[in-house]
């Protein structure tokens, strides 16, 4: 029974190399089966990772003995085809999120922080930085962390955040009003949310979307699609990750656009719930071969 764990927790690390070190050295003498990013800086932890359940929450109830990581909290769901990341990927970066320009720059580990306001972002320009109320949300709740401080810093005042963001919402709330599945950052794609909150394990890709709601539309044509499959563009060079609608599928052959369709290095159209192998599979192949044939 293999899982897949995130968490993340803003607390001051002295000397995040020895805490890599550290932890490297846990994970090798108790010989745990964790792949994925566990990502350790002097602001703190970021970890998504996948492996056997004893061995996923041995690393975490170890972790968890320390007292600057005793009340992390930690999302777990089932991972029905074992492992959703290739390696263990266990160091040091600078930036725990990915964000533009970086974050380094930016005080986690002071919530009342408040620096010289930087220029407003658009959709905000028109908004009352003291009367708006915001509300944020995003999968595990990092992200709203990061960017509730980049508006603090602007000057909003009345910041409201998911705790946990939405998996932590769907575990413990009755998701009824949810439509359609939710976005993890693993080879799964994404998830229905029965998967949170009894640990079902129902496919995610043959969920259909419930609801009226037209959220859900074909990149390519923008007709709503019924099932909710991510799937990457076939062209390699491109490898846009898109919702798409079968016809569509069909007739740009798993491409994102009519550009696309004639790139050189295109791969096959996946069907049903295959993903494409690591993009290193397709380097050697046949490309200029295959373009003869389908021509
Ligand atoms: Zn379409
Ligand atoms: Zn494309």
């Amino acid at each position: 029974d293999f899982v897949v764990v995130n968490f993340y927790h803003f607390v001051f690390i002295q000397d995040p190399q020895a805490e890599v070190a550290k932890h490297r050295s846990f994970l090798e003498l108790e010989g745990l089966d964790i792949n994925g990013r566990v990502y350790l800086n002097e602001q703190g932890i970021n970890a998504q990772y996948s492996g056997p359940s004893k061995d996923a929450m041995a690393y975490v109830n170890w972790l968890r003995k320390d007292n600057r990581f005793s009340n992390i909290l930690v999302q777990i769901s089932p991972s029905e085809k074992g492992h959703t990341f290739p390696i263990l990927k266990l160091r040091y970066k600078s930036s725990l999120v990915q964000f533009e320009g970086g974050m380094s720059h930016l005080s986690f580990l002071d919530p009342s922080m408040r620096a010289m306001p930087i220029t407003a972002s658009d959709p905000l320009s028109n908004v009352d930085e003291e009367k708006a109320n915001i509300l944020m949300y995003c999968t595990g709740g990092i992200c709203c962390d990061v960017y509730s401080t980049i508006l603090r810093q602007q000057g909003f005042q009345n910041l409201y955040t998911l705790k946990g963001g939405v998996s932590h919402y769907l575990k413990n709330e009755v998701p009824a009003e949810w439509v359609g599945n939710l976005f993890v950052f693993d080879s799964r794609l994404s998830l229905p949310p029965s998967i949170y909150y009894t640990g079902a394990t129902t496919q995610a890709e043959s969920n259909p979307v419930s609801g009226d709601d037209n959220f859900a539309k074909c990149y390519v044509c923008s007709l709503k699609v019924s099932e909710l499959r991510h799937r990457n563009c076939a062209n390699l060079d491109c490898n846009l990750l898109f919702l798409c609608c079968r016809q569509c599928v069909e007739d740009l052959r798993g491409c994102c656009c009519l550009t696309c369709t004639t790139a050189p290095r295109r791969r096959p159209v996946l069907n049903g719930m295959q993903r494409y192998k690591k993009w290193h599979y397709y380097r050697d192949m046949d490309f200029q071969g295959k373009l003869k044939i389908s021509t």
